[in-house]
């Protein structure tokens, strides 16, 4: 089968019996409900610039596993000139979407487990890596979404998964049988499970010996029998029902993520790529973890440009864009959100080989880029309401603005620049708070916090990788320390 159009990506979804709960209720089309489908559409867009000339070079590759022409989010990463690419097609969905397009995780699991299952079977002679192949393949040939599942709930944060009170609170096998295993347990924030095919599943931390039924990679269809997601709330989620387009700021794109709950799913052999080699649990995770801190430095630039863009809008719209402070403020943004970039641009032309032969980033350098998304996009967001100005939070609704005896009045007391339509201004505005307080909250300003882990997490890594020893002697080269 050739890449899917956008439609076509559509259709297949609709096709699917997920189980998806939200608000207490089961929805019945998820497809079709009003607060979900903008980050259906987020992923359609990865469908949608595939079939575009223009982009071809950027959104597909040469598959290793067929030959075949594939959608990059599919690749296994053949050069550092793919995982240069990578990063911009990130950044070019973050500019189309200014939200999450969810379809990375999937990219980056299938490389992390891709390296790691040829290094288990080196050591153990298991076939993990002929399964994950047999697996890739088939998500290439078919152009599909495959959600990466890392996050467990992970309860008592002292303990070990297998000293938690309740066991199931990081997804472990409970039962093996001779065709496969079954699983149980859950995986927590799991951005785009409702808009996906298929579902890996890694573990979320190092392990030892003690949690063998807890280190298991696998796959499965989202619809697999024994899966349900409960939706998780975002900021001002509801206004998707009122029926105004302008009040949500941004209409038509966002990212939804939900608690995805496993409740005795069987898993059939040739779809495990790990189950109990509890000392690859820690190199997995390192890896998944690693692409997705790359994958910041390109898809919250992407976002990123959209809100400076709004914020210049703004200033525009204020009559206030000649003001120096507000040039320089504009500067300020640009300069933090293109740090971010070199970051994942520079960890991806430090990549090497892995023995699988896929490449990685440089693991310190894409912990360095995440631990300034940590950071940096805080800042282009608190400017973007400094110029934006307090009416980001205090604008009448549209239903104001329409309203036959409201609306001359809010035309009149918020009009500004001159030639400036009031909506115009009000549709920004809506746009800067959507990115930084709304729905797409979530996947530019906390998610960049949180996602691909929290800051201490990337600190850890930082430590582990930035070499003490060596530029300690470096030092002590130069002073002529003689010890
Ligand atoms: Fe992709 Fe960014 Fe969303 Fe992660 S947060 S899935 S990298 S768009
Ligand atoms: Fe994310």
């Amino acid at each position: 089968m050739a890449l899917m159009t956008g439609e076509q990506y559509i259709e297949s979804i609709r096709k699917m019996h997920m189980q998806v709960y939200m608000f207490g209720k089961k929805v019945e089309s998820p497809v079709d409900d009003p607060i979900l489908r903008p980050s259906l559409n987020s992923v359609r867009m990865t469908y949608d610039l595939a079939q575009k000339p223009e982009y071809q070079d950027l959104m597909t590759a040469t598959s290793n596993l067929t030959g075949k022409r594939v959608n990059r989010f599919t690749n296994i990463h053949q050069s550092t000139e793919d995982l240069v690419k990578k990063v911009k097609m990130q950044r070019l969905l973050g500019q189309q979407t200014a939200a999450c397009f969810q379809r990375c995780v999937g990219m980056d699991a299938f490389n992390a487990v891709y390296s790691t299952t040829y290094e288990i079977d080196q050591k153990y002679g298991t076939t993990y890596h002929e399964n994950f192949k047999k697996f890739a393949a088939y998500v290439q040939e078919n152009d599909l979404t495959v959600d990466g599942a890392m996050t467990d709930p992970k309860g008592d944060r002292s303990r070990a998964p297998h000293a938690q009170e309740d066991p199931d609170l990081f997804l472990r096998v409970v039962e093996r049988r001779p065709d496969g295993i079954v699983v149980r347990g859950a995986k927590a924030h799991q951005t785009g499970a409702l808009n996906s095919h298929e579902i890996i599943i890694m573990p979320t931390i190092s392990m030892g010996p003690e949690d063998k039924d807890y280190a298991v990679s696998f796959a499965v269809p989202m619809d697999a029998e024994g899966i349900f997601m409960i939706i998780g709330r975002q900021s001002c989620d509801t206004r998707k029902l009122e029926g105004s387009e302008l009040d949500v700021g941004n209409a038509e794109f966002g990212g939804v993520e939900a608690l995805v709950v496993f409740e005795d799913v069987f898993v059939p052999n040739d779809r495990i790529f790990l189950c109990g080699e509890t000392e690859f649990a820690g190199m997995m995770v390192e890896r998944f973890a690693g692409y997705h801190r790359q994958s910041y430095g390109g898809c919250k630039v992407g976002v990123g440009d959209v809100l400076i863009g709004a914020a210049a809008v703004a200033a525009d719209y204020n009559g206030c864009a000649k003001a120096s402070h507000i040039k320089d403020k504009l500067i300020e943004m640009t300069h933090l959100n293109e740090t971010l970039y070199c970051c994942g641009i520079a960890c991806s032309a430090e990549g090497h080989p892995t023995a699988s032969g896929n490449y990685l980033i440089d693991l310190l350098l894409a912990n360095v880029c995440k631990q300034n998304v940590t950071r940096f996009p805080y800042e282009i967001a608190r400017l973007a309401e400094d110029i934006a100005g307090g009416v980001v939070v205090t604008a009448p609704a549209e239903a104001d603005l329409k309203d036959p005896k409201l609306g001359p009045y809010v035309e009149k007391y918020f009009k500004a620049a001159p030639g400036v339509s009031v909506e115009n201004r009000f549709r920004i505005l809506r746009l800067i708070e959507n990115l930084t307080l709304g729905t797409a909250a979530v996947g530019y300003r906390t998610e960049s916090l949180h996602g691909a882990g929290s800051p201490q997490a990337q600190r850890i890594m930082i430590a582990r990788q930035g070499n003490l020893p060596m530029k300690k002697e470096l030092a002590k080269k130069i002073a002529h320390v003689k010890e």
